[in-house]
């Protein structure tokens, strides 16, 4: 009521004992004194100041009138605080898929790159990239390119664990770095997300798709020892994958990556 009136209550900044200030589950101190008041910037309400006080009356006009002001310079601190919150997220994630942009996963990944020297811990880099996503954008449209590349994102999220970072480095490309993960931890990660793309159906207005992906595998210390040797030893690791024919996981073995997880079945 405060919220949607725009001002402050009780009435009498006295409290009922039988009212529900919050909720039930969640019961106010029964202290005699209660003032609700409405967090105001302009005409937009941010939320609500509520106060209690153990002495009756506390909140007599003059007092309120000084929480009132206190109330909306809280309000402006508020605002500031949600826009920096929103400026940086905007600044670190990308618009289309929640995830990291590629500058944050750069930040951040020279961290965990250094924590791995360290502590002489394997860490690995997976780059995963939609097999013949053109296509998708020629035949069912641009929006459903970007449903698709939201739906890898997600498959991403929901695969990686709480450690990994994971960002959309490019167009339909993307990047997960993997804390004290060796060549076998990563390849199962990375046959996973391929596998629940793989079995993942996309409604379009034409009817429904699917689509592959393939990835490629670089491990520290083996494949490189600075975040320029990683990408580059997964990213040609990624075009073995490519040029096996695509829908499959190559992790980098040397200049001339061997392993190659599983032959693409046709679907
Ligand atoms: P390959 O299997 O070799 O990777 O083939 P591909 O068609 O996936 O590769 P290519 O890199 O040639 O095509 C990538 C396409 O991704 C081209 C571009 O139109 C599309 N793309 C890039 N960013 C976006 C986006 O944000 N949304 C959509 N819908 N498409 C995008
Ligand atoms: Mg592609
Ligand atoms: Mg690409």
């Amino acid at each position: 009521m405060v919220v949607e009136n725009r001002f402050h209550l009780p009435y009498r900044c006295e409290y009922d004992m039988h009212q529900v200030v919050l909720s039930k589950s969640h019961p106010w101190p029964k202290y005699p004194a209660l003032l609700v008041l409405p967090l105001l910037l302009r005409d937009r309400v941010l939320g609500t100041l509520i106060l209690g006080a153990k002495r009756a009356n506390a909140f007599v006009d003059s007092v309120r009138s000084t929480l009132e002001v206190l109330a909306s310079h809280l309000a402006v601190s508020l605002s500031n605080a949600r826009m920096v919150r929103e400026l940086e997220t905007m600044a670190t994630t990308d618009g289309l898929t929640g995830l990291l942009n590629k500058r944050s996963m750069l930040e951040q990944s020279e961290q965990k790159l250094a924590a791995a020297v360290r502590f002489g811990r394997p860490l690995s880099v997976l780059v995963v990239d939609l097999d013949h996503f053109k296509r998708v954008n020629d035949t069912y449209g641009h929006d459903v390119g970007d449903v698709v590349i939201r739906g890898l994102a997600e498959i991403l999220k929901r695969q990686k664990r709480t450690t990994d970072l994971v960002a959309r480095f490019g167009g339909e490309e993307f990047v997960v770095l993997c804390e004290q993960t060796d060549e076998h931890g990563a390849l199962l990660l990375a046959e996973r997300i391929r596998e629940e793309l793989k079995c993942t159906s996309f409604h379009s207005d034409t009817g429904r798709l699917s689509i592959t992906c393939s990835l490629g595998i670089s491990t520290f210390p083996a494949a490189g020892r600075s975040w320029d040797e990683l990408f580059k030893a997964a990213d040609d690791a990624l075009y073995i994958s490519k040029r096996g024919g695509r829908n499959r996981t190559t992790v980098w073995a040397g200049p001339s990556p061997k392993k190659t997880a599983r032959a693409p079945q046709r679907a």
